[in-house]
Formats: structure tokens, sequence, C-alpha cells
């Protein structure tokens, strides 16, 4: 048998290495038009901030090194032009030389990645532009920084990569600007949420520029500047364009494969493309989100990692192993801040059509009696129906990568929220507590199901309508630091005794710290005949975060 590999990094090195472990006889060649195979790309915001200093600690295994260990002759600088599926051989450019040459297959392995999008705007060939992919762009990034001539950086797009430069550059001592065009950073997080990182961002000097865009860039010399579409201009040294990526699939359209609507490679289950003997995996394939049940790209080094070792399984195994789909759960830390996403957030469930409720809990990282706890704070959605939960995301110091990986199984294997109240978790007080955040999501979210509570959520509030009674039921002490417009306070303590003050015929809402208190005094009022009342999803923390 005779394999080749299109792609030699995150799902190319892969490939490679698994079906050396289950096929000793077969040939196995990977070509990898880059100067690199694999290399940690995901290390390289670290490199240039010197989190990572040693270069060579991100070139995970050397094409040496793969004929070494594996096996396996890799050809760097080799760029696939052409699939002739037809007659299982493909067209090779060797790129110092410009010669083509051909190579016949057995099978053939895509793993051809997604690019970074580059849009047609004016001045955009600019060499003080930059976009992150290889290890060579990383270079030059890092190399344009320590010339000493540049003492600020605008990245454009909010999204991971561009947070994760964000914190690297500031580190190196730059002033940082980030500009989005939507109206909050990190797509995958709701608004509410995305606000606690823009506070972040603030908080460490990052200035953002959100709900606008770049409409061109202008050379000026030894600096760049950028035109927004509000007519603002600014000037910089460096351009970092961090917009997306995507799904890189030239070849395979051009060979007559399948792609889908989403723009990725169409594969079935096995990670088969259209064609019997191509696999296809990684960032330029569509896969599907089982939240959703739709197509869609998902461009992260975990599902290119995993569906490598599925799609070798296939090839030589014949096809028994089938990918689940993928769900998107990622993270990313931001100057001490760590972010988790799983699954659907409302802005895709909207789109969707799906029905959902959600919830909003800032729960401690661990038993509070014990030194260094830190809040987080954690939004859920479910199905309104069954339970079923559809999505979470947290923001918060410590611990987010524990439960973010909690919820983002429960959502794999098509979990509910009654899943959430029973997980079995490691406790001791340094870690968590008894009763773990992932529980109390569980717990808060089955009392809104079961109708124990109704929540209204902090956009809902309109603190002119005359027609509510916003009771805030924290300490007077806590009261005075900040309250939301217009409510009233009556300390937990005191709402039994202060009923008399209380009118039934006006909608109450209720608001605390985070909206535990406020439960309590819910139910006190629930059993006392109140019907119109509502509790603050995740309690004043949650209205000011977003309204700050
Ligand atoms: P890649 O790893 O991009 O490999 C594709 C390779 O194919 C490329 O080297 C390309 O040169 C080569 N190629 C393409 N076409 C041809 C051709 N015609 N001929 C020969 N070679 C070709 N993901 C996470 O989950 N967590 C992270 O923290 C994270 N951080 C990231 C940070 C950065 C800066 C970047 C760029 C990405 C990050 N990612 C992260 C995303 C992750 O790296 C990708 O999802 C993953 O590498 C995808 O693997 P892949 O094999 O599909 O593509």
């Amino acid at each position: 048998m005779k394999y080749l590999i299109i792609g030699g990094v995150a799902g190319g090195a892969t490939v490679a290495a698994r079906l050396r472990r289950l096929d000793e006889n077969a040939r196995i060649i990977l070509l990898e038009r880059g100067e690199y195979v694999s290399f940690a790309n995901c290390g390289l915001p670290y490199y240039i901030g010197d989190t990572i200093p040693e270069r060579e600690k991100l070139l995970l295994r050397s094409p040496e090194e793969f004929m070494e260990q594996l096996q396996v002759k890799v050809r760097t600088g080799h760029e696939v032009l052409y699939i002739h599926k037809d007659i299982k051989k493909v067209t090779v450019q060797i790129r110092g030389t410009g010669e083509n040459y051909r190579e016949s297959y057995d099978k053939l392995i895509l793993s051809p990645g997604a690019e970074p999008i580059r849009p047609s705007i004016p001045g955009i060939e600019s060499k003080h532009i930059y976009t992150m992919r290889t290890l060579s762009d990383a270079d030059r990034i890092k190399a344009a920084i320590t010339s000493g001539t540049i003492r600020d950086a605008v990245i454009v797009g909010g999204g991971f990569i561009g947070l994760e430069m964000a914190e690297n550059l500031v580190n190196m001592g730059l002033h940082v600007i980030i500009i989005e065009k939507e109206n909050q950073v990190m797509a995958p997080l709701d608004y509410s949420m995305a606000c606690l990182v823009h506070n972040y961002l603030k908080e460490n000097n990052v200035r953002l520029i959100l709900a606008n865009g770049v409409a061109g860039f202008e050379e000026t010399g030894k600096e760049i500047r950028i035109h927004l579409e509000s007519g603002e201009q600014i000037t910089t040294g460096l351009v970092l364009l961090s917009i997306g990526v995507r799904a890189e699939t030239q070849l395979a359209r051009d060979a007559g494969l399948e792609t889908g609507n989403t723009g990725g490679i169409k594969v079935n289950e096995y990670l088969q493309t259209s064609d019997e003997h191509i696999y296809a995996v990684g960032d330029a394939i569509e896969v599907l989100n089982p939240v959703t049940g739709k197509p869609t790209l998902i461009p992260l080094a975990g599902p290119a990692n995993k569906q490598a070792r599925i799609a070798a399984n296939n090839i030589v195994d014949g096809n028994k192993d089938k990918y689940r789909g993928t769900i998107g759960t990622g993270i990313v830390k931001i100057f001490g801040h760590t972010i988790g996403v799983t699954g659907a957030n409302a802005k895709t469930l909207k789109r969707e059509n799906m029905a959902y409720l959600s919830s909003h809990i800032h729960p401690i990282s661990h038993a509070g009696y014990y030194p260094g706890a830190t809040r987080m704070s954690i939004k859920i959605m479910f199905c309104p129906d069954n339970g079923r939960l559809l999505g979470a995301q947290i923001v918060g110091e410590d611990g987010v990568d524990k439960r973010i990986d909690l919820f983002a199984q429960v959502i794999k294997n098509n979990g509910t929220i009654h899943d959430l109240t029973t997980i079995e978790h490691a406790y001791a007080p340094p870690y968590s507590s008894a009763k773990d955040p992932v529980n109390i999501a569980g717990y808060v979210a089955e009392n809104i199901l079961s109708g124990k509570v109704k929540i209204i959520h902090w956009r809902e509030i309109d603190p002119a309508d005359r027609n509510i009674l916003l009771i805030d039921v924290r300490t007077p002490e806590e009261f005075i630091t900040g309250s939301i417009p217009g409510s009233i306070n009556i300390p937990l303590d005191e709402i039994r005794s202060r009923l008399d003050t209380i009118p039934q015929d006006k909608q109450i809402i209720l608001t605390c710290a985070v909206g535990q208190r406020g439960y309590l005094a819910y139910r006190i009022l629930d059993q006392n005949g109140y019907k119109n009342i509502y509790n603050l999803s995740g309690g004043y923390r949650t209205w000011y975060e977003a309204n700050r």
C-alpha cells in the first residue's frame, strides 16, 4: 500500500504516525508546501510573547525524525497542485525549483488546513500587515517587534488568535489596539459574557474599537495608516490581520470532490470524501455539529488530531471507526483569565430557530474558606422541553478548563441539565466544593425548568418601566456600592417582615449579587402568594458587566 498525505502539521502528521503504527509495510509520503512539518501552531502566540522562548520546542518532529522513527518520507517545500483522482496520482511542484512531478497513491489523505482570510480592501498588500499561521509567519512578526522600531500594534479581529496575540504583544511592551467589526470580541461567547472579556482587555490597557470595520490601509513610510469605516484613522507600526480562516479546498474542488455549503470538503462519518480512495481531516472539512444537527466548520487542533487517528484506522482496517462530529469546545487564556466555550451559543440557537432557555451563575472556583478561591461566570443554554444541554460558556480565573470539559462531555453525550446535577467530581477544598459549579449550574437550570423560579435576563430589564418594582435583596452595605437604577433595597433577611410593603399588583424583579439570594427571596414571595415575580439571572454582577 502507498499512502500519500497532503499537509504535514496537525492532521497530516498525526495521520502519518498512526498509519505507520497500523501498517508496517506501507510506503508513506507526506507532502508539505511549507518549510516545516509537525510544528505547534497553537504555541506561536506564546513564542512571539517569549512565554516559550525556545523556538525549537515548537518543532515537534523533524523530517529526519519522521524517517528514523516512522519510516515516513517527508517532503517539505512540495506543493500539490492537482489531484488526478481517476488515475490516483497527484501533480507536485517543488517550490524552490518550480519543477513538477507526479506521485501515485493507493489512498490519499487531505489535511490542507485553513488559511487566514485577507479581504480585498485597499492597501491590503502592505508589508506592515501580517497574518499568522506558520512558524515563518511568527518569525517575521517576532523579528519586526524585536527590531525595536515598533511601539504599537493593531490587531484586526477579536477572535481566539487575536486575543492571544493581544496578551502576548502587551507582554512584549507594545501598546495594542483591537479593531472588531462586531459589537463584541470572541464570537462563540454571547454578548454578556464577552463584556467580561472587554473589561479584562481594557484593564490591561488594550484599546477596543468595536462595531467598526477597516475600510482600507495606507502606507506612510515606516508605518501604516488604518482607515476605519467610521472615518477614524489610526497609525501604527504593525497590523495583525486575524479575522478568521477559510478552509483550503481549492485542490479538492479542482479534483471534483464534493464540498458543502459551509465551503468545507464533504466527508462521510468515516472521514472519506466523495472519492472512496481519498480521506480528508482537519480545518478543511465540514463536520456535523451534533447540537444543531447541521454541517459546520470548526478549525481547532483537537478535532483535527482526533479525526486523523480515525481516518488512519479506517484506511487500514476498513471503514469501522465513526467520527461523531464536533461541538466546538474551545478555550483561551487572556491576561490571567480563562474563557471556555462548548456547544451552541444563544446567537446560534436563535439563528437555527432552536428553542432554548439560558441561565447565568457566578460560583466560586473552590471552597470559599480555602485561600485563593475566585468567582467564575457561567452561562448555559438548555432545551425547554427536555432539558437537553445545548451550550456552555465560562469566563473566570481558576478551574474554567475543568468545568468546560465536563459541560462538553454532557453535551457530546446528549445529556441534560439533570445530568449536571449528578455529575460526580473530585472534591477537596483547594479544588472545588462539595457541590461543584457544574452541579450548581444544573440545580439552577432544574429550578427554572420545573417552574420553581421564573427568571429574567439583564437585557429584559427596563428600569424606567413604572409597572415593575426592582427589589435588591443584598445588604445595605453592598447596595450602596452600586445597584440597578430605580431598584429599592430590602435585604433578604427582612423580606418576611416587610411583606406588607411589597405590592402584589406589580411585577417584582428580585436581584442580588449573583442570583442566589434573589432565588431565596423569590421562594419566600412565591409561598406568600406573589405570582408576578422574577429573579434576575446572574444577579447584579451579570447586569453590571453587560452595562458598564
Ligand atoms: P494545518 O495544521 O494548518 O496544516 C495544514 C498544512 O497543509 C499546512 O502546513 C499547509 O502548508 C499544508 N498544505 C495546504 N495545502 C497544501 C498543498 N496543496 N500541498 C502541500 N501542502 C499543503 N486550535 C486549538 O484547538 N487550540 C489552540 O490553542 C489553537 N491555537 C492556534 C494558534 C494559531 C496561531 C493558529 C494558526 C492556529 C491555532 N489553532 C488552535 C488551530 C489549529 O492549529 C488548527 O485547527 C489545526 O492546525 C488544523 O490542522 P490541519 O491539519 O487541518 O491544518
